[in-house]
């Protein structure tokens, strides 16, 4: 027998399936109220809108280069699209600064590839988007811990950086809405990255993948834009912003993309066409075709159901959690972050919540870098209905508190 283990790379042995994942499959059976997929909700797909594009895609004079392979950097009346939805929240940018991706997945792929040496350093947030980590990890990075609200010196990243042997080269952050806690950075936490990507020279990255998502609150400027328009131009930028049409029209499409200075894009098209030559063509102008009729009324329709589903979340958490448990109002996306006491294992508690009391949620120390945060967990209300919540937050109340008393 071949021992597999002794011919994969050594990249390959931070490639782990989670514990989590597996315990996440019972989800399948019926009778368990989920709270853990961080997915949209299928009944809010504009189905009929897509089922139109295609139709229309087959039945006019694209359908031969709708088949055909296309260019890596993607469909240009999709990425002309781009530009002017970027406009609407202060990217000022070219066609030629937009790139499309296989999702938005992808792009962190490849900003892994293209930045990350290994035991080079790449910040984040504590925590982070768990895809990220899993993207990054294949590069054998080491990771340290990004704050926006300033705990560090530059000196300190570097010190640490130094230890392993590598360089600082980014820091990555979903600003808005993220994946997992909900929660967004503040102008001032936007403003502190930025210097603080300065002073290292070290690049930034900017995930979007919710930022479409506000359903409250005023809009905090995405950090590309500040950038661009303190160093008057996207070529002077260090941050690289990447987006996504999985949260607004669907993620089964795969099409996402990245809107940078040039040297970043350039670099990006070598590697697509290294990797899968381009986007699903078809798709990407699907997707042109259905946000350039009626993406706002989506994005609107999206967030009327999500914003209902966090507020009835919210009245549900302050109805049955116990006191010492903890959460903030997210102002948009999908994501409540709820933390515990120290000392109870959001993992124990999933494993006993799924055989007792059939409810779901994501423990939340897979999506910290350094292993610590077992006593928080991801709570998602995209998924699930009103009466839903109510039944299942009262469970994961009664839990909570039986463990806490245990
Ligand atoms: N970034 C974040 C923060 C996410 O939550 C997700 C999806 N869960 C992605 C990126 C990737 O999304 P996609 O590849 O579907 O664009």
């Amino acid at each position: 027998m071949l021992d597999w283990e002794q011919i994969f790379a050594t990249r390959s042995s931070r490639m782990k399936a989670s514990e989590i994942r597996e315990l996440l499959k019972l989800l399948e059976q019926p009778d368990i109220i989920s709270f853990a997929g961080g997915i949209p909700d299928p009944a809010l797909f504009p189905d009929q809108e897509f089922k139109q594009a295609y139709a229309d895609i087959f039945s006019g004079p694209q359908v031969n280069s709708a088949l055909q392979y296309s260019v890596s950097e993607g469909y240009k009346p999709l990425r002309e699209w781009i530009v002017k939805d970027m406009e609407k929240i202060g990217i000022d940018c070219s066609v030629d600064n937009v790139f499309i991706t296989s999702g938005s997945q992808q792009a962190l792929d490849y900003l892994g590839k293209l930045f990350l040496s290994p035991n080079d350093t790449a910040l984040v947030t504590w925590p982070t988007y768990l895809g990220a980590l899993s993207a990054f990890n294949a590069y054998e990075p080491t990771y340290d811990q990004l704050n926006p609200n300033g705990n560090r010196t530059p000196q300190t990243y570097r010190d640490n950086a130094a230890k392993t042997g590598g360089a600082v080269k980014f820091a990555y952050l979903s600003a808005d809405f993220s994946n997992p806690t909900g929660e967004t950075v503040d102008l001032a936490g936007r403003n502190r990255v930025l210097e603080l990507a300065d002073e290292m020279d070290i690049a930034v990255i900017e995930d979007g993948a919710y930022q479409n998502l506000r359903f409250d609150g005023e809009p905090v400027t995405p950090i590309l834009a500040m950038d661009i328009a303190r160093s008057g131009g996207i070529e002077q930028t260090r941050t690289i912003y990447s987006g996504s049409f999985s949260k607004t029209l669907a993620p089964g499409l795969r099409v996402g993309f990245v809107v940078a200075a040039m040297p970043v894009i350039r670099k990006l098209v070598l590697m697509k066409q290294a990797a899968d030559l381009h986007s699903s063509t078809i798709n990407q102008m699907a997707v042109e075709h259905v946000a350039s009729r009626g993406f706002d009324k989506q994005v609107a329709k999206i967030k009327a159901a999500y914003s209902a589903r966090r507020d009835a979340m919210l009245v549900a958490l302050e109805k049955y959690m116990p006191k010492s448990a903890r959460w903030a109002r997210p102002e948009g996306g999908m994501f409540i972050w709820v933390t515990l006491p120290e000392g109870m294992d959001g993992a124990e508690l999933l494993a006993k919540s799924l055989a007792t009391e059939r409810v779901a949620f994501v423990p939340g120390k897979a999506f910290f870098a350094d292993g610590s945060g077992a006593n928080t967990l991801r709570i998602s209300f995209s998924c699930a209905n009103e009466q839903m919540i109510d039944e299942g937050i009262k469970r994961l109340g009664r839990l909570i508190a039986g463990a806490e008393t245990t």
